[in-house]
């Protein structure tokens, strides 16, 4: 077995295939290091969330039944990385604290009830999703402009890097031979080509997400859409007994262009959003640098949360690149006929989900049949990106839009300002089929 990408995708394939059969030959390459990509630099969010639209997943053979088994697989991801993080004696600073998503403003909030009910009609209960008023979620977490939050239990806070690495030595002790700075030319049936020689194998699985347009072949199959992240430097005890937090919650707002956030398990605030979102042709900027009019954005937003932060030091800024499917739903795929696989488009939710489709990738190739193997993410296709430049222009069109309208709530100052902002945000969602 061969797999491409030492990411999330590919280190729990390895990890999996070599634990439960020993007798397989797995080996991976890595272009650059193991957790190089999106997996080392991450927001850490070991979160249930959704990695596709219910509603597209639910029109497959499984149907409404298979997104519900779906989600529930995806809440039992998170306590399965737990277990391997204590098997394996991975140190990530694992926390099982729920996630937060908080309303900043008025419309917001109405986002967020709407939200509530989608997820009601859909058969969440209050084990799944719940509301908390602007009293309860400062009891948890004391933001400024707070004004109320869904809670979901189902989520955990890491140290990416940490994952990723634990992960590597993991499937290693188990087997899996890992290649580093062995960058893959070209992926046909049974064979990856690199620079130093051919590697000939049943299985050839494409484990390389934001990457992937790199690939010769896949161009426009997965869209690099750039995320980026600052970090605070230790805040002290007074600032923490400001904050609160202590429950560890992964926090994230429900803006348009929203940002994320969690405590970090040495005492500092690591936040991220969109920043740049796309550089033209599906380029990637390995360097990982972020703009500085991105960080100060960032910046801003954590300042207007947590005034306590005025006068916090910015140790570190950086990006990475997630994938995103056309049709914005993370799928696995497998044919056995030409040995040839791939899983990913996880859109800003794989920490989780890249437990589950390796999991899924390991039943997939070793022919086991089991209940991921018919969740209704195996076997999806997305249509294929615009070629440029209506994808340049799709996206970052896309993109304004959001922003807009995130200004233009943040101050409606009249109701003809909060419906032209209600409205970019709809023809947002409409243009891009984003699932809210
Ligand atoms: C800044 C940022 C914040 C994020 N925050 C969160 C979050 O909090 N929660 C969440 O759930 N998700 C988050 N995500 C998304 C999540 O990190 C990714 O979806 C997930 O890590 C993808 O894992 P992967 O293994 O599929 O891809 P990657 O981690 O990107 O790994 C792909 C690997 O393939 C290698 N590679 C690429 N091309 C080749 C080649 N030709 N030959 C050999 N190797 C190759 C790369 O070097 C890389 O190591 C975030 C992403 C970013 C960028």
């Amino acid at each position: 077995m061969c797999i491409v990408g030492a990411g999330y995708t590919g280190l729990w394939t390895a990890y999996y295939l070599r634990r439960e059969h020993p007798e397989l030959k797995v080996v991976v390459l890595e272009a650059a290091f193991a957790g190089f990509g999106a997996s080392g630099r991450n927001g850490g969010w070991v979160t249930a969330e959704s990695v596709g639209s219910r509603e597209k997943y639910a029109r497959g053979t499984a149907g409404v039944s298979g997104v519900r088994a779906l989600e529930a697989a995806l809440r039992d991801t998170v306590d399965e990385i737990a277990g391997v993080c204590a098997t394996e004696e991975i140190d990530c600073g694992f926390v099982r604290g729920g996630r937060l998503s908080v309303a900043t403003t008025p419309a917001q909030l109405a986002r967020l009830h709407a939200g509530l009910d989608a997820a009601r009609a859909w058969g969440d209960e209050e084990d799944v999703l719940s509301f908390e008023s602007a009293k309860e979620l400062s009891s948890r977490v004391n933001i400024s402009n707070g004004l109320g939050a869904l809670y979901a239990p189902h989520s955990a806070r890491i140290q990416p890097a940490d994952l990723a690495a634990g992960l590597a030595s993991a499937a290693e002790r188990h087997g899996a031979i890992i290649y580093e700075a062995t960058p893959v030319a070209e992926i046909q049936p049974h064979l990856a080509r690199t620079v130093f020689g051919d590697v000939r194998a049943r299985t050839v699985l494409r484990c390389t997400e934001g990457f992937t347009a790199q690939l010769p072949g896949a161009h426009r199959e997965l869209l690099p859409m750039n995320s980026s992240m600052v970090v605070t430097e230790p805040l002290g005890d007074a600032a923490w007994a400001e904050i609160g937090w202590a429950g560890c919650e992964t926090l994230g707002d429900e803006a348009h262009a929203y940002m994320y956030a969690q405590r970090t398990a040495d005492g500092r605030i690591a936040i991220g959003g969109r920043g740049i979102p796309y550089r033209f042709g599906s380029q990637v900027d390995y360097r990982g640098v972020t703009a500085p009019e991105t960080a100060r954005a960032l910046e801003d937003i954590l300042h207007t949360m947590f005034p306590v932060t005025a006068s916090a030091k910015l140790d570190h800024a950086w990006c990475g690149v997630l994938g995103v499917p056309r049709d914005w739903c993370a799928a696995v795929n497998y044919d056995p006929a030409t040995g040839l696989g791939w899983a990913g488009g996880y859109t800003g939710h794989g920490v989780a989900a890249a437990n589950l489709a390796g999991r899924t990738l390991a039943d997939l190739v070793t022919g086991s049949q089991s209940e991921l193997t018919t969740l209704p993410w195996v076997g999806h296709h997305s249509r294929t990106w615009e070629p440029e430049p209506a994808r340049w222009a799709g996206v970052h069109g896309l993109y304004t839009l959001y922003r807009t309208a995130d200004r233009l709530e943040a101050q409606p100052k009249s109701s003809a300002r909060a419906a032209l902002a209600g409205a970019l945000g709809r023809v947002g969602d409409l243009i891009s089929g984003i699932p809210h």
